[in-house]
Order: structure tokens, then C-alpha cells, then sequence
């Protein structure tokens, strides 16, 4: 009965993975989607425009700046913020809806997101998501080949500062291998809370 109330109570509660761009984030959470269906990942909104691949509705909801305006103004937002020259935020009904069903609930968002969520929602657990080391995620956001050089120097910029706040989040998972990762965010999202170890 123990275990079945424990892990009722974490089924409930809210993750958030964060971490600084070019970690892996995306990489984890696609991983996710694939070999665990169970867990809800919350479906942004963003101002950025599509990379190749992404899908409207899949990776993101892409809203022109009049779209993502009033989503603030009306309060549909869970949290928002501002990354790197785009807007991206969290449709909040969504997310409530999820967890009143009891459902593993994920989102992947910035320090700022993950900073909001704290505050409007301080029974969710915040997990980093930290390189192997700075070089390792200077060479993956190079390597995506995605962006142009001015835009890798705001997202690197952006990632000294989130590097900085690691101690803000509940706990530090090392990007050294997707699976790995993977394993033990799911064992976080649906285990018992006994599965909650330091660092
Ligand atoms: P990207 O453009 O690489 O997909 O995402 C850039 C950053 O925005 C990443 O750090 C990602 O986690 C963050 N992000 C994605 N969706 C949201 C959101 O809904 N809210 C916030 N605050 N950040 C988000």
C-alpha cells in the first residue's frame, strides 16, 4: 500500500527537465517519446520559426508575435519567456488537465520556464540537464548545424548563465548517454519517491 500511495503522489507531480541549449534536451525527450508513450511531454508554443523536420503541434505550436501576445494577455501560459530572440511558453490547461488525471507529466523549458514553475507550482520536481563538459556543448551546437554563428553565441551566452544556476534545480542528470538519461527520468516520473537520490 506504501508504494502504491508513494508513487501515486509522484505520478502526480510535475517534471520539469532544464538545461542549457545544445545539452541534448530535445535528444532526451524524443528518446521519450518513443519508448515511453505513458509520460505526457507538454507541447510549447514558440515564436521561433520551424527547423527542418519539426512538425506544427508535434515539437512545437509555431504562433506568429500577435498569436503569442494574446496567449499572454488572455493567461494561457503556464509560464513564458524570452530565449535567444524567440518567445516560447507552456499552454497551462493542457498541463493541468494531465495532472489531474495522474498522468507523468514533462516539460522542457528554460531556467526562466523552470524559474515560474517553481514559484506558481513548488511540488514540481526540477531536473538539470548538464553536458559532459563545456567544450561537449560547444561542439553539439555547433555540430547541429541548424543555426547560424551569431545565433550559437547567444544560445552559448544563455548557456553560461543556465550553467550557473544548477543549484537551483532539485537534482543533476549528466547528458553521458540518451538511455541512461532516459532510465532514470523515468524511474524520477514513476517510481517510487525512494527513487529520489542527490546528486
Ligand atoms: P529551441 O529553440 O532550441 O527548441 O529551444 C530553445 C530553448 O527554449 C530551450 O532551452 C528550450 O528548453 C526552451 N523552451 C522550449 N519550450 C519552452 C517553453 O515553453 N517555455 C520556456 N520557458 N522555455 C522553453
Amino acid at each position: 500500500e506504501e508504494a502504491t500511495l508513494s508513487s501515486e503522489r509522484t505520478g502526480r507531480r510535475l517534471t520539469v527537465l532544464s538545461g542549457p541549449s545544445g545539452v541534448g534536451k530535445s535528444t532526451v525527450v524524443a528518446e521519450l517519446r518513443r519508448a515511453h508513450p505513458e509520460v505526457w511531454l507538454s507541447v510549447s508554443v514558440t515564436t521561433r520559426g520551424p527547423r527542418p523536420g519539426e512538425t506544427h503541434g508535434v515539437e512545437y505550436f509555431f504562433a506568429d508575435d500577435d498569436e503569442f501576445d494574446e496567449l499572454v494577455a488572455s493567461g494561457e501560459l503556464l509560464e513564458w519567456a524570452e530565449f535567444a530572440g524567440n518567445r516560447y511558453g507552456t499552454p497551462r490547461a493542457a498541463v493541468l488537465k494531465r495532472l489531474a488525471e495522474g498522468r507523468p507529466t514533462l516539460l522542457e523549458i528554460d531556467l526562466q520556464g523552470a524559474r515560474q514553475v517553481r514559484e506558481s507550482m513548488p511540488e514540481a520536481l526540477l531536473i538539470f540537464l548538464a553536458p559532459p563538459s563545456w567544450e561537449e556543448l560547444e561542439s553539439r551546437l555547433r555540430g547541429r548545424g541548424t543555426e547560424p554563428e551569431d545565433v550559437i553565441a547567444r544560445r552559448l551566452e544563455a548557456g553560461l548563465v543556465e550553467m550557473a544556476a544548477e543549484s537551483e534545480f532539485d537534482l543533476t542528470l549528466v547528458n553521458t548517454s540518451v538511455q541512461d538519461v532516459c532510465h532514470r527520468l523515468i524511474a524520477l516520473m514513476t517510481g517510487p519517491e525512494g527513487a529520489l537520490s542527490p546528486h
